[in-house]
Order: C-alpha cells, then sequence, then structure tokens
C-alpha cells in the first residue's frame, strides 16, 4: 500500500474543501488504481514473525485485524475528519452504533447527561432508556432554550448531547452559546450533524467538542447503505473512544464504508442542489400549508440562527397540516413522483408522517412533548427537476384539499 499526499496532513492541510472531498485519505495499491480499492478482509498476513510482533507491540504501523484498522475504512475516517476539520475520526457500522459509541465510551455510573427534547427516536431512547439502566442521570430539555441548557448543569454534568436541526421538528440549537457553555463548565458536548454533514455545517467551528453522523443519510446520499462515524480530538478519539470502540466492535464494514467513501465525493454538489430545491419547495408550499419548519424561510422563528451557523439549510423540512393524521395520509397516497418512504439525505425526494412511523414509537404523550403533531409532514428533497416536484407536491394539496 502506497499512501498518497491525501494521507499527508501537511499537504491536506493547505486543501480547499472540495479536494478535499475528492482527495483526502486516498492509499493505492501496487497496480495504481485511479478509484480506491475495496478491502473485504478481517486480517492480515507478515512476511515474519518480527514483524507481527512489532505491530502487536505498537512499534511499527501496519494492519493486524480489521476491527482495529481497515484500509477501507481507514481511508472513510481521514477524509471525513479531512471534511469536518477534526483531529480524527472513526467509523461505525450505523449512526445509532456511532451515537452508543460517541455516549458510552466516556459516561459513567453517577454522570449525569443533559439532552435536547427534540432529537431521533432511537437518540432519546439511548438517554431516556439505556444510560439510566447504567446509572447515568439524564436531563431533557427544550434545545432551543439557552437557559434550559444552563439550568440543567449540575456538579456531575459530563456530556450535552443534540442535534440541529432537529427531526422532524426542525428546532436549532444555537451551538456557538450551547457549546460555549459545556466548554466552561468542563462539559463535552456531542452534536449529532446527520441533517448537514460538514458541507452545510461545521459544529467544531462553533466550539463542539465531538461530531457525531448518520453517514446513511447524506453522505451515502443513495440510499444504499448504513454507516456512521465520531469526530473529535486526537485525545478524545485515540484515549476515550478507541478502547471502547476496539473492544466492544461496532465498526463499519469495509464495503459500506467504501460506498460512503465514494459518495463524499459529490456530497457538496448534492447538498447544495438538495437545499436549493428545498428552498424553492418550501416557498412553494409556504401560504398553502397552515405552519411551515423550514429554517430556510423567514417564517421559521430561528432563521437568523440558521444564517449563522449553517451555509445552506439541507434538503429536509416539515409542515402541519390543520386536518391531523387523515389529511397528512391523504396528501401522501396521492403523491405520484415523491416517494413515501422514511429515509432521508436521498437523493430521491422522499416524503413521510412521523407521528405514524418514525416518531410512532415514543407514543402520544412523548410525541406531544417533542412536537411531533399528527398533522405533520416531513420531506427530504432530492435532486429531480424542481418543476416535476413541485408539480407533483402542487397535485397532491390539492387531493388533499389544500
Ligand atoms: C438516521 C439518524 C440517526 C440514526 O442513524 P442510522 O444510520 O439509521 O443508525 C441518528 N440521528 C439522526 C439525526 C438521524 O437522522
Amino acid at each position: 500500500m502506497k499512501k498518497t499526499t491525501g494521507t499527508d496532513r501537511s499537504i491536506t492541510r493547505k486543501w480547499r474543501p472540495a479536494t478535499r472531498a475528492v482527495r483526502g485519505g486516498t492509499w493505492r495499491s501496487e497496480h495504481g488504481e485511479t478509484s480506491e480499492a475495496l478491502f473485504l478482509t478481517s486480517g492480515y498476513t507478515y512476511d515474519d514473525a518480527a514483524t507481527v510482533a512489532a505491530r502487536f507491540a505498537g512499534e511499527q504501523e501496519g494492519m493486524t485485524y480489521s476491527r482495529l484498522q481497515n484500509p477501507s475504512v481507514a481511508m472513510l475516517e481521514e477524509r471525513i475528519a479531512l471534511m469536518e476539520g477534526a483531529e480524527a475520526c472513526r467509523a461505525q457500522a450505523t449512526g445509532m452504533a456511532a451515537m452508543t459509541t460517541a455516549l458510552l465510551c466516556q459516561l459513567s455510573a453517577g454522570d449525569h447527561i443533559v439532552s435536547a427534547r427534540a432529537a431521533f427516536g432511537s437518540c432519546r431512547w439511548i438517554v431516556d432508556n439505556l444510560l439510566p439502566r447504567f446509572g447515568i442521570e439524564k436531563t431533557i430539555v427544550d434545545g432551543a432554550d439557552n437557559a434550559a441548557w444552563e439550568a440543567a448543569i449540575r456538579p456531575n454534568t459530563k456530556v450535552f448531547f443534540f442535534e440541529t436541526p432537529a427531526n422532524p421538528t426542525m428546532e436549532l440549537v444555537d451551538m456557538e452559546y450551547v457549546c460555549g457553555l459545556a466548554r466552561a463548565h468542563g462539559i463535552v458536548s456531542v452534536v449529532d450533524n446527520a441533517f448537514c454533514t460538514p458541507v452545510l455545517q461545521r459544529p467544531l467551528e462553533f466550539g463542539a467538542d465531538v461530531v457525531a453522523y448518520s453517514a446513511t443519510k447524506l453522505m451515502d446520499g443513495q440510499g444504499r447503505v448504513l454507516a456512521g462515524a465520531v469526530c473529535g480530538s486526537e485525545a478524545f478519539i485515540n484515549e476515550v473512544l478507541l478502547p471502547f470502540q476496539r473492544n466492544t466492535g461496532p465498526n463499519c464494514s469495509p464495503f459500506n464504508a467504501w460506498i460512503v467513501f465514494k459518495g463524499l465525493e459529490t456530497l457538496e454538489l448534492r447538498a447544495r442542489r438538495q437545499s436549493e430545491n428545498a428552498l424553492k419547495l418550501g416557498q412553494f408550499i409556504e401560504g398553502r400549508v397552515p405552519r411551515m419548519l423550514h429554517p430556510g424561510l423567514p417564517s421559521h422563528p430561528q432563521h437568523d440562527l440558521a444564517a449563522r451557523q449553517m451555509d445552506a439549510c439541507g434538503p429536509i423540512f416539515s409542515f402541519i397540516l390543520d386536518g391531523g393524521r387523515a389529511q397528512a395520509h391523504a396528501v401522501l397516497d396521492a403523491l405520484e413522483l415523491i416517494d413515501i418512504s422514511n429515509n432521508i439525505g436521498d437523493s430521491k425526494s422522499l416524503m413521510c408522517h412521523p407521528a405514524s412511523t418514525t416518531h410512532h414509537n415514543v407514543g402520544p404523550e412523548g410525541r406531544a412533548e417533542m412536537g411531533v403533531e399528527e398533522g405533520m409532514l416531513r420531506i427530504n428533497v432530492g435532486l429531480e427537476d424542481i418543476d416535476d416536484l413541485i408539480e407533483d407536491m402542487d397535485q397532491a394539496l390539492k387531493k388533499a384539499g389544500l
């Protein structure tokens, strides 16, 4: 294996973001392939016994077992770290493996976590159900309320955990304030950046300590594989996260890593075009429906904050109908082009009714607390021609009486 310029930080640090996305992290085999190779291997062989002994002793660089390192996964990790502007990154099997690893690697019995109430259902399950089983206390706050974060701090608070924008209510967290508050109290802030990716929002620039991803979403971008990643300082990744990951094994498969890695080459183009389409479709819908939840529109209560911390507002937004579940389902059933699907980040436009799908499991009380109303619809806007999307939405809204 030959490392290329893409693995030399003294060179990649000078590269601009687009170059990092296409060249960052690349290794080449002796064949000199243009497109990075896929290394489907669990183990490695050695020329002699001294070599393997030196690798196990940590005296020589090189792979020993794919739970510890794999070339395809290592390429993905380096490319994401470069795009994020992070010192280090480790990849996991899914976004939820990434969130679980990012939290459990640093929390112990007796610690306290503060988490935003509006969150991906499984993230809330970890905070509400899993962590308490291990003696980790929690406080759930309104993530948009800066004072609530401060009021929740206790002497044993170890972690702040939130996503911004939140799924599916599109509430934002003021990262500069909340991550700054965490820093001032020696609390580690963990930001789930799945909705934006480093192309649209870079939490580290606003003081976040750890950025965690579902790479299943925009990073893959074509709905093919599940994957996750955690970015942070070298000290956090190597000393806190790695011992946990190497011994518990939530690793990303090399095949999935390779798919996501190739997806990153087009991430910026996709994320920007999908954001443009989402803004145009949001502008078209606004006025036709009672309430829009789109941070890129001036009607969003945190529109100014969105402009401060996001480069563009991403492919996802929600809106609320007065006719409850029946009317929301009627819109979905009338769609001809846009698919009914609960996935996001895909290059295909997908729409779902969160109350009966992604947020079914949190129950009516949980949904009320999080603001997931019966008349809410969430859309992931894809790469189709915006006029086709507008026409489809127009006819579906008409059929549902809007
Ligand atoms: C999808 C998603 C996750 C979970 O990711 P998986 O890859 O499905 O495990 C976590 N957080 C957010 C915000 C998500 O959208």
